[in-house]
């Protein structure tokens, strides 16, 4: 299995994408519910509310029940979770439930020492990008570029990319960059202005493919990054999370 299909996520890395991904999306109802259980107690108890958005749930303590929205209740198990510090195999077992995987917990060999941690099969062995140009127009990536890409740009002497890059300074030294300005003023484009289309195709293409930002080359990383973000290269995926 190659790196891009199975990754390694220390402890607190694995802590941290498993928080993420419950804050990052539209709230993800069915799997909410399904964590309650784990994170809450066995006794917890969780009932959808089918007219409204949120649901109704019990806790450990009292029987009675009361109405949560959905959000509320992410923000709980994010709470819930970073309290209860899980054990690896418990980690590992959440991971798998929200990036629905399969996920082990182990350990990976550096600098004479072993992290413990998760590993975590991705699914990107059924991706196959479709070019349709949908996550360079409606993606956010504004605040995404990391210091290497336009450390890369500096080298190459690519003005062209590096007059759409917005630097954000404190002290004089660099602190984030914002992407894709309009040349020559402070304004961000509305969508990627590398993106060209192939003729008659209805397929598109990126204009600086070789150099292009990390961010854009590891996209979508996984099928639960892609099916929440609407790539359509997996397919028609079994992934049901809301
Ligand atoms: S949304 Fe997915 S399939 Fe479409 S261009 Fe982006 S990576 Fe490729």
């Amino acid at each position: 299995m190659s790196e891009k299909e199975r990754i390694f996520l220390a402890r607190e890395e694995a802590l941290s994408a498993i928080l993420t991904d419950l804050r990052q999306y539209r709230p993800q109802k069915r799997l909410f519910m399904n964590l309650c259980a784990d994170v809450f107690g066995r006794d917890t108890l969780v009932v959808d509310d089918h007219r409204r958005e949120g649901l109704w749930m019990s806790s450990s303590r009292s029987r009675s029940m009361r109405y949560v929205s959905t959000t509320d209740l992410g923000e709980r198990l994010c709470r819930g979770i970073e309290h209860a510090r899980p054990s690896s195999e418990s980690l590992a077992n959440l991971c798998g439930r929200v990036f629905d995987t399969a996920a082990f917990s182990g350990g990976k060999n550096g600098n004479g020492t072993r992290k413990p941690g998760v590993w975590l099969e991705t699914g990107m062995e059924t991706f196959a990008c479709r070019q349709c140009g949908r996550c360079c127009r409606r993606l956010d990536y504004r605040r995404e570029l990391s210091f290497e890409d336009y450390a890369v740009w500096k080298r190459l002497g690519r003005t062209d990319i590096l007059e759409r890059v917005k630097v954000y300074r404190r002290n004089g030294r660099m602190t984030a960059f914002g992407i894709w300005l309009e040349p020559g003023t402070d304004r961000f484009s509305d969508h990627c202005p590398w993106l060209r289309e192939l003729p008659e195709k209805d397929r598109w293409i990126c204009g600086i493919h070789e150099v292009k930002p990390e961010i854009c080359r590891h996209y979508p990383g996984s099928r639960k990054h892609g099916k929440m973000t609407g790539c359509p290269g997996f397919g028609e995926s079994p992934l049901r999370t809301d």
